[in-house]
């Protein structure tokens, strides 16, 4: 199946099927928005919403961020990964976000990314969910799923991944398709095993295509080594019983 072939069964499957489909984290402007991404790197969403209302309702805005520093950002999220490195972030980006830009997340990815803690996949998040730019954010399960389904040809970088994305879907569902895939990659597509046995997309799915057709000659060979071994078995078996004729006439 050609490529183009699978990015329109793709769109077309999600577009049907997940019309509506948004962020699992939870927030309330875009700054709740930046702080929840910055938080969720290398963490779950489920993590990132157990500790954000309690941080939201102490740092209500970019303002009382910008006041503050890592020591008092700290135990708010004690529990989610790097929560040093993550408060010093936080504290600088409320810093930045207040003396740079006046309190308001810039839509730019090139000045999102001037933000401590934010980096292209942070900045492509604020740019397409905040903004509804055609901008696509690379995390690792967009990075696993584009690949598997065949929607990239096996890009080795999540920019080359984002690249191909940019190219090949249509800017009207760029911001949705992440999610799209996200979702996909969160309950269906996981990292270990895919779970391919429920998987609407197995029809153009390159991965189970090439899984099966391996499968299939893998099965097809077996069979012909086993039924090679069965001829020879009865082969064998053919010429012990015409020995034992010829010594039982010779006898006789
Ligand atoms: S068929 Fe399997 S590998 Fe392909 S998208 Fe579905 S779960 Fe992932």
């Amino acid at each position: 199946m050609l490529k183009k072939e699978r990015y329109h069964h793709f769109v077309e499957y999600f577009s049907k099927n997940q019309p509506d489909a948004v962020t699992e984290l939870h927030y309330n402007s875009p700054y709740q928005l930046l702080v929840a991404v910055i938080l969720s790197a290398q963490c779950t969403d489920k993590r990132i919403n157990q500790v954000t209302p309690a941080l939201f309702e102490r740092f209500p805005d970019a303002e009382s961020l910008a006041v503050s520093n890592a020591e008092e950002i700290f135990p708010y999220i004690r529990s989610v990964s790097y929560p040093n490195n993550k408060a010093k972030h936080l504290a600088g980006m409320g810093k930045m976000l207040v003396e740079q830009f006046n309190s308001v997340v810039p839509s730019s990815i090139d000045q999102l990314q001037k933000m401590p803690g934010v980096g292209r996949k942070t900045a492509n998040v604020i740019a397409s969910v905040v903004y509804d730019a055609p901008a696509m954010a690379v995390d690792t399960h967009v990075f696993r799923v584009a690949n598997r389904i065949g929607l990239t040809n096996n890009a080795r970088t999540p920019l080359a991944v984002e690249k191909e994305l940019v190219k090949y879907l249509p800017n009207e569902v760029l911001a949705i398709a992440h999610h799209w895939l996200i979702l996909h990659g969160r309950y269906i597509c996981v990292a270990r095993t895919p779970k391919c046995e429920i998987c609407p997309l197995t029809w153009f799915c390159r991965y189970y295509e090439r899984a099966h057709t391996e499968k299939a000659l893998l099965k097809a060979e077996a069979d012909k080594a086993r039924k090679a071994k069965e001829a020879a078995k009865k082969k064998k078996l053919n010429v012990i019983s015409r020995e034992l004729k010829k010594r039982t006439i010779s006898k006789d």
